[in-house]
């Protein structure tokens, strides 16, 4: 009782909207617990159909296809798409489910530094001799809570001729003026030619993933892809909630819009409080510690003062980079925020991260 979720990737609160929950209910009293089958046998019904272009209209792409998860999405599509005379160029530290996806292709494997666009344009150059190029990073990076440079990125993309690929986990539904992610945000809606997400975070929280993008690309996905052609179909109940959350989105940008503000007034106060918070006007609010130990027990401190935050070391993060990463939701009020924030200048004072 009394305590306050701050480790949540539920940016909108929309997992807890009545309007999100309602069409839960009722998408699984008309369409069923689940369909028993993969999508291509008789797995689909007519609510997977209009998400997919509900997904496609939201990021104005050609078209979607509906994945049991991000995990999925990203272990599809490399494979499916890239052959061994094709290369992929990757951001050293994207996510373990890009990793693994480019882990499972065949094609020729460059890793830039960390959103360091001097590595990338040397590792683009050296990639002139393959067919096909595709770089692949992440929109918002989730440890640090910071954002790729996609304009850059996209200007060298066009220098050497390579497709551009977002996962936008961590963007999808509040990033950018109206909430469509990263590319958004960085005006680059046209240059970014596949954006991958997931329906697990701020799309209401259930379960889903994606890939968005030309529509060749999204048949062919349909065709090959591996992880859509050999598991389950969403079951209803997680395909209206997503779909719910969506047409909020479409309706009004108030919600993103009020986790920026809470955002601006977490980030803000943390800072004048003593406090090295990484990233920039992202909910994800990563408090630097440095050391594993003060992250551990500075993390259960606050849950005795009902605060729940968890604390990140390493393998998670580099070695001597130990945080407590605080995510922010449009359904935390302006007293959750400072109630936070008192909370961590209490204990931050406690053991020493303060002075
Ligand atoms: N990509 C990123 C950047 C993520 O943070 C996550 C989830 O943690 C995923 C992909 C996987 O998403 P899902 O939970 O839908 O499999």
């Amino acid at each position: 009782a009394g305590i306050i979720n701050f480790c949540a990737n539920n940016y909108l609160g929309l997992s807890s909207h009545p309007e999100v929950i309602r069409a839960a209910v009722e998408a699984l009293e008309k369409f069923g617990a689940g369909l028993s089958s993969v999508r291509f046998i008789c797995g689909t019904q007519s609510i997977h159909k209009e998400l997919e272009e509900k997904i496609a209209r939201f990021h104005q792409r050609e078209d979607a296809i509906l994945y049991a998860s991000c995990f999925d999405a990203n272990a599809g599509i490399f494979e499916a798409l890239l052959t061994p005379e094709d290369a992929v160029l990757s951001d050293e530290l994207n996510h373990a489910s890009i990793i693994d996806g480019i882990r499972l292709c065949k094609a020729n494997k460059y890793r830039y530094k960390h959103m360091d666009m001097q590595d990338l344009e040397a590792k683009l150059q050296e990639a002139q001799k393959h067919r096909l190029r595709l770089v692949a990073t992440d929109g918002a990076f989730s440890m640090d809570g910071d954002i790729a440079p996609l304009r850059e990125i996209c200007q060298l993309a066009q220098k050497y001729d390579a497709l551009v690929f977002i996962d936008e986990c961590h963007a999808t539904g509040f990033l950018g003026p109206n909430g469509r992610g990263t590319d958004e945000l960085l005006g680059v809606m046209d240059k970014v030619t596949i954006i991958n997400s997931t329906l697990g975070k701020a799309l209401g929280g259930a379960a889903g993933g994606y890939t968005t993008g030309p529509k060749p690309l999204i048949d062919l996905l349909r065709q090959r892809s591996r992880p859509y052609l050999f598991s389950n179909s969403l079951p209803p109940a997680v395909v209206g909630c997503a779909s719910k959350a969506l047409d909020l989105l479409m309706e009004s940008n108030a919600i993103a819009q009020s986790m920026a503000a809470k955002t601006q007034r977490f980030r803000s106060k943390m800072t004048a409080a003593g406090f090295t918070i990484s990233g920039k006007d992202h909910p994800i609010c990563p408090v630097m510690l440095g050391d594993a130990r003060l992250a551990s027990v500075m993390a259960e401190d606050m849950l005795n003062r009902g605060i729940y935050v968890i604390g990140f070391s390493y393998p998670v993060v580099p070695k001597g980079k130990a945080r407590i990463r605080v995510q922010i939701s449009a359904v935390h009020s302006d007293e959750d925020i400072d109630r936070c924030v008192d909370a961590f200048t209490e204990v931050g004072r406690k053991h020493g991260a303060l002075r």
